[in-house]
């Protein structure tokens, strides 16, 4: 098997799905009990959010863990006009965010806040002209993705928070971390972010647990009331061994950041040497400059969802660039947002990387590939 859909979800690596056996197995109780099996469990949780805060470079207070990535992002961006109600009741987003952000900007739309979504160019990259066309008196917060989960495009967060510091230094700004984080070596704290939403399952970590790293001087407001956990930023009674294996994840993720970023990079390379050496007609959608873990590649005159077919019965696993909702098949509208080609955006794949893949399977999936062309008469 040759797994390259690593920003779909990663498979849990054996020092985080240890952690989690442990805990399940020896350190069980609720955290929130007063007797001594509770407070060993309160310790675990504390000990990994002080895991957190190092790899972070943070304080242990500014985390709240959450299911995934999408709750953190939810709770950011509808429980800010609640934790500031005097603010100005617009915000900055892009048309190119995940749906977690979309959907969650459309719900705000019809709750009275209004939104703009600035265009991108070729490169998938929003622009500096836009954002300044889009300012307004009252805007509050600006949302948008450290990189992109369909092409790799990283956003210039320097010239973000450079922007941001000199022209509306009162506007928030949250970042969608989930594929940027324990990938890329950047710290994102430093840069002056006020919120950022990251998600366990993409860094080999278990699913069902996200985090929210919110600033010194911003607040946030509980999407999920009841017992008061988490100091009443989100009730419910934490998964500890949910949280003790993404901590194992994130620190290993941490410790091999380097190592695994250079291996992305030459994957990536080799692919594309490869698919050339092969003259297989294809075009790179993801820019030069994007994250290496993310490929995105198209092969005119194929239907990716053949591709990945085909593939798929070599027991390659890669996917689409286009999301199906139901049955309806639609276009990728992040390609279409960076003036694809519809025939482009038909026949486009994803591509992407985690420290566990080789070179060999890239070979191996370019003679793939090349095979299904082929078989496809492309
Ligand atoms: N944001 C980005 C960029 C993603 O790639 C994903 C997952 O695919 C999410 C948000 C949502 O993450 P989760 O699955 O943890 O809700």
């Amino acid at each position: 098997m040759i797994y390259l859909d690593n920003a779909a979800t990663t498979k849990p690596s054996e020092s985080s799905s240890n952690e989690m056996a442990r805990v399940m197995t020896s350190n069980w109780a609720n955290p929130s009990s007063v007797h001594a099996l509770g407070y060993r469990a309160e310790k675990e949780v504390e000990h990994c959010k002080t895991k957190f805060a190092e790899c972070i470079k943070c304080s242990s207070d500014r985390i709240v863990f959450t299911s995934c990535a999408t709750e953190s992002i939810n709770t950011v961006l509808k429980g800010f006009w609640k934790v500031y109600p005097r603010s100005g009741r617009h915000m900055i987003t892009s048309v190119t965010e995940h749906k977690a952000t979309l959907e969650t900007c459309h719900y705000l739309e019809k709750n009275g806040i209004e939104v703009t979504y600035l265009p991108v160019d070729g490169n998938g990259n929003i622009s500096i002209v836009e954002l300044v066309k889009a300012l307004r008196k009252d805007t509050s917060i600006f949302s948008f993705t450290h990189v992109n989960s369909e092409t790799g495009t990283v956003l210039n967060i320097d010239e973000l928070f450079a922007f941001r510091d000199k022209q509306c230094p009162e506007v928030k700004i949250h970042l969608d971390c989930v594929q940027s984080f324990g990938k890329l070596p950047v710290d994102i704290v430093k840069s002056g972010v006020d919120y950022f939403s990251v998600s366990s399952h993409k860094i080999h970590g278990p699913k069902g647990i996200g985090l929210i790293y919110f600033g010194a001087n911003s607040k946030i407001f509980p999407l999920i009331h009841g017992g008061g956990q988490q100091k009443a930023l989100r009730s419910g009674t934490v998964d500890v061994s949910a949280i003790s294996g993404f901590c194992a994840a994130t620190v290993e993720a941490f410790s091999k950041i380097d190592q695994s970023l250079t291996l992305a990079t030459s994957l990536k390379q080799s692919l594309l040497t490869e698919l050339e050496k092969r003259n297989i007609k294809f075009v790179c959608n993801s820019p030069s400059d994007a994250s290496p873990f993310i490929v995105n590649l198209s092969f005119p005159g194929a239907k990716s969802e053949v591709l990945i077919r085909v593939l798929g019965e070599s027991e390659i696993y890669v996917s689409a660039s286009s999301a199906c909702s139901t049955k309806k098949k639609k276009l990728s509208y992040v390609l279409s947002a960076m003036n694809i080609r519809d025939e482009y955006v038909q026949s486009a794949i994803r591509i992407s990387f985690c420290r566990n893949n080789t070179l060999e399977e890239i070979a191996t999936f370019c003679e793939k590939i090349s095979d299904a062309l082929k078989i496809l008469h492309v």
